[in-house]
């Protein structure tokens, strides 16, 4: 199936099982905002669990915080969201179509490695187990044109992304014939820029109103709040502060569903260090966090780092944890070493000392940061696609029928268990019903005793509950029920003193934390 046919069945899926919905629905929706459905919810908020015991959990010189959206209208000055927290925007002018310019550019390369990558597919076949990726790649000539052709590239393009050079970044655009996906034209405006930040008033317009923003990401109530909590906390550097929160952006070019939204939630961690030790604890955090990524069990092959070559003005070093969405490899978390920018820029900006006392180095000074940032939203699109798949089921009979399965990890899955009892009568209900109010302080139960059993697991299958039970008349003999779980298909039979010890063993959060 083309991915993209792929992609558009993961989108109805997510709205059919009640997992995201487009937002303001009854009135045609809201561009690039939307809501999370009664699954979607559970598995967002099982998503920031994992991330946030990862963090505050695991590392005693980690803690956590929750700032308010709305801050002080200099913050975003200090922090040069203000004057740079844009994106170079372009139009076509017969499609009327609008695009970041940098993304346009971006995409064209992706084109050559998507070349390269298939080159060295081809070859991987064609030699098998004696192929060297390595020395094909450095003497394979159709690889080496296409790779000086991606060099060149990123070379013009991110000198005209650090000059801020506009009028180049339309001649790279021109220069590279990159058409208009729609018009399939060349005719583009100027770039322009585009400021990202949502801003509202605060106080009534008789008084004089102030001009608000809507924060544009977490980081900078931790950057304000570092000596609270550093104080109050009594932490000693090297220590994290992590918060999860809605960020705000206006971006104009939304696509991608839910990969980017006008309205987001982040998981943002800064690590303070010693200036000087901030490239170690970058490196050191890279790999840290890659693990978080593979610990889920998605398999290594799919994820990989993105160096930077175009930095922000506050950083030293950055990457990008990417995924291989049905879409291609995109950003899932970023990855900064951000230097003293942010606290030193707050320490000129509001007159008061942002400097930490070390007491090893007996002097003061302003640390340097490293930053996780990792959009929940984004890594929920990215569970989806992972676990989403339709699958051929052979029946004995030779015909073959079909399932649709999130394959979730136990740990994500919004319902563990779903209690069945096979008929709607001669106590069985009871039963089953006896067991979820049991089973309900444990886990996420489900009594689900409509349709026959075989559409009722294809539902449950549908939502990715791992487990589900049937409750039969031997049940009532015996005090055994029917476990099913949802990757094999495979049926067993267990004593219903068991379920509680076999089940939550398995859907505990300790065994994926452990891995890390
Ligand atoms: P992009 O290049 O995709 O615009 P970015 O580099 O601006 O992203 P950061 O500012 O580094 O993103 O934000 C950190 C993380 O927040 C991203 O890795 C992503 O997971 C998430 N994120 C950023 N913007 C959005 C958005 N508009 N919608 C959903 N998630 C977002």
């Amino acid at each position: 199936m083309a991915q993209e046919d792929v992609f558009k069945k993961l989108v109805s899926h997510c709205k059919e099982y009640g997992y995201v919905f487009p937002s303001s629905e009854i009135y045609d929706g809201l561009s690039a905002v939307y809501d999370y459905g009664q699954y979607g919810v559970e598995l967002k908020n099982n998503i920031k669990k994992y991330w946030w015991d990862s963090m505050v959990l695991l590392n005693d010189n980690i803690v956590g915080i929750d700032s308010a959206i709305f801050m002080h209208p200099t913050i975003w000055k200090a922090s040069g969201h203000v004057d740079a927290f844009n994106d170079p925007l372009i139009d076509n002018k017969d499609s009327k179509k609008r695009y970041r310019a940098d993304v346009l550019i971006e995409e064209h390369m992706a084109k050559f490695e998507e070349k390269i990558s298939k080159e060295i597919e081809k070859a991987r076949e064609k030699f098998g187990e004696a192929f060297d990726e390595k020395k094909f790649r450095e003497t394979n000539p159709r690889v080496l044109a296409n790779q000086i052709k991606i060099d060149e590239l990123e070379a013009r393009f991110s000198k005209a992304m650090n000059a801020n050079d506009l009028a180049e970044l339309r001649q790279i655009i021109i220069d590279n014939e990159i058409v208009c996906p729609v018009s399939g034209t060349r005719n583009w405006t100027e770039v322009r820029q585009f400021n990202l930040m949502f801003a509202t008033e605060m106080g009534s317009t008789s008084e004089g109103a102030s001009k608000v923003f809507l924060r544009p990401e977490t980081a900078q109530g931790i950057f304000v709040n570092f000596l609270n909590v550093q104080k109050t906390g009594r932490m000693k550097i090297p220590f994290g502060i992590a918060q999860i929160g809605k960020a705000f952006r206006n971006e104009i070019v939304a696509r991608q569903f839910i990969f980017r939204m006008k309205e987001f939630e982040q998981m943002e961690m800064q690590f303070f260090v010693q200036p000087g030790s901030e490239l170690e604890w970058y490196g050191y955090w890279k790999e840290i966090r890659m693990k978080w990524f593979k610990a889920l069990g998605f398999g290594d092959e799919n994820y990989r780092f993105h160096d930077h070559t175009k930095l922000a003005h506050y950083a030293n070093a950055a990457t990008d944890i990417e995924y291989k969405f049905p879409f291609g490899f995109k950003e899932v978390e970023g990855i900064h070493s951000r230097t003293d920018f942010d606290l030193k820029q707050h320490q000129e900006y509001s007159g008061k000392k942002m400097q930490y006392f070390d007491p090893e180095r007996g002097e003061s000074y302003i640390p340097y940061v490293i930053e996780t940032s990792i959009g929940v939203d984004r890594m929920f699109l990215h569970v989806i696609s992972a676990t989403h798949r339709e699958e051929e089921l052979k029946k004995e009979d030779g015909s073959s029928d079909t399932r649709v399965v999130m394959r979730l990890p136990s740990f994500l899955a919004p319902v563990k268990l779903a209690v069945m009892p096979l008929v709607k009568k001669d106590g069985l209900p009871e039963i089953a019903e006896k067991i979820v109010h049991e089973l309900k302080f444990e886990f996420n139960c489900q009594y689900d005793d409509k349709d026959s059993i075989g559409r009722r697991y294809r539902r449950q299958d549908a939502i990715g509950t791992p487990y589900c039970i049937t409750i039969d008349h031997q049940t009532a003999e015996d005090n055994t029920v029917t476990i099913r779980y949802r990757d094999s298909m495979e049926q067993e039979r267990i004593q219903i003193n068991q379920l509680k010890e076999t089940i939550s063993e398995k859907v505990n959060i300790s065994s994926l934390l452990k891995k890390l």
